[in-house]
């Protein structure tokens, strides 16, 4: 196994536990303990009611494809080899919204609203990261 040469994620005590719940393969949000509401990315307070109490709720991982763009020029040498990748921004069931790659999918079919589900790579033996692929 080669070294992984891309950045990692690095966690603040705000984050950690979302960046702990990739790493055990789960996508986990914040849900506020007051109105129920889930929120991403993790923030001190919910910004529907300001309550500062919250736990943390796994996603599906099942949603659908936003948005995206195609990267066509690296933004760091580790990436040249990737190019052209996908950037997604993915609507999750729940209703939250995320931004990661979508892999596993020619260019020429990747589709707006097309289902798609999350991946996850162990990119080191600490880290682990999440992508997206055509459900
Ligand atoms: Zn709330």
């Amino acid at each position: 196994m080669t070294q992984y040469q891309k950045p990692l994620p690095e966690p603040s005590s705000l984050t950690q536990p979302f960046w702990d719940g990739v790493k055990q393969h789960k996508l986990l949000v914040q849900k506020c303990s007051s109105c129920s509401k889930l929120r991403h990315t993790p923030k001190p307070l919910c910004p529907h009611c300001l309550s500062q109490e919250f736990t943390w709720a796994p996603l599906s991982g099942q949603g659908q494809l936003y948005s995206y763009t195609v990267m066509h020029r690296s933004p760091a040498p580790s990436f040249d080899g990737d190019l052209p990748y996908v950037v997604a921004l993915v609507e999750l069931k729940e209703g939250i919204r995320m931004i990661s790659n979508l892999v596993h999918c020619p260019l020429d079919k990747v589709r707006v609203g097309m289902p798609v589900k999350v991946v996850y790579e162990d990119v080191t033996k600490e880290a682990s990261i999440f992508k997206f692929a055509p459900a």
